[in-house]
């Protein structure tokens, strides 16, 4: 009896301790296992906030790439008429002369001066001068067809138009095209309604390997110079280029 008291005694004690051991085991498992789910939770929370910030970084960088595109256009415009400013026009003449030397490629410059502009700040203000400046800016750019014609406002009442891979004879016939354009425009101002004239000088040749922007506009320069002396509202080229006459259709026929 002692004997079968002393043996079920110990298998009760090891019973007891494999429990204990099986239990702190099994807590032990449960613990790592929350922990481990804790931890992994926390990282992927981390890998979200990263990559959600990233998202923003890059949306804020694209933003003011787009604002550094819009401020860097907003200073090549010229305020009063929306066309190209002075900066711009001097720029790309530069460009264009280095491109027409590098290609073989004609490039003209036409200077635009309105003839008489004077008088219509000397009798209607120079509010009235404003407006005829906006107006023969719209009229000039809404005439020019290719997305590579540069209209730029030079200074004043003055334009400049750039013309790459344009020969004499087509900076001349796009040049009359204006000119006659605002010939006939009239622009009108509560009761008032104006007429108006330019002159236009032209110039156009391949950029010699030394030629700079001052040779295209002194070029240009004279022949506006010699088309306000001689009567204005017209075109003159420098050299002289007789325009080819354009054949009407013989309707005799
Ligand atoms: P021409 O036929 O010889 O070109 O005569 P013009 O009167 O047009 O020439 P001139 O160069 O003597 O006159 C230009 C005037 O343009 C002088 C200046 O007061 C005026 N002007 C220049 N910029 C502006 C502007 O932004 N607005 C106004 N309203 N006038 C301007
Ligand atoms: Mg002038
Ligand atoms: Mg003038």
């Amino acid at each position: 009896m002692m004997q079968w008291l002393q043996l079920n005694w110990q298998q009760l004690l090891i019973g007891f301790s494999s429990g204990v051991v099986l239990t702190a085991l099994a807590s032990w498992l449960l613990f790592y296992l929350q922990q481990k789910k804790w931890q992994m939770t926390v990282a992927d929370q981390l890998e979200d906030s990263i990559q959600q910030r990233t998202l923003e970084l890059q949306i804020t960088l694209i933003e003011l790439a787009e604002k550094n595109k819009l401020l860097e256009q907003q200073s090549t415009i010229d305020a009063l008429t929306g066309v190209r400013n002075r900066a711009f026009f001097d720029q790309k003449l530069s460009a264009e002369i280095k491109r027409s030397r590098r290609e073989r490629s004609t490039l003209a410059l036409l200077m635009i001066d309105i003839d008489h502009f004077k008088s219509f700040n000397d009798n209607h203000g120079h509010l009235v001068g404003d407006l005829v400046i906006k107006e023969v800016a719209q009229s000039l750019q809404q005439e020019l067809k290719r997305s590579t014609d540069y209209l730029c406002r030079y200074g004043g009442e003055e334009f400049a138009i750039i013309l790459p891979n344009t020969d004499s004879e087509g900076a001349m016939l796009l040049a009359e095209q204006l000119r006659l354009c605002l010939e006939n425009q009239r622009i009108q101002h509560e009761k008032l309604e104006l007429s108006i004239s330019v002159s236009i000088g032209c110039y156009a040749g391949v950029a010699e390997i030394n030629s700079v922007s001052i040779d295209y506009i002194q070029a240009a320069d004279i022949a506006l110079y010699r088309a306000k002396n001689e009567g204005r509202n017209r075109v003159v080229c420098n050299p002289e280029v007789v325009i080819p006459v354009q054949e009407t259709p013989d309707e005799s026929v």
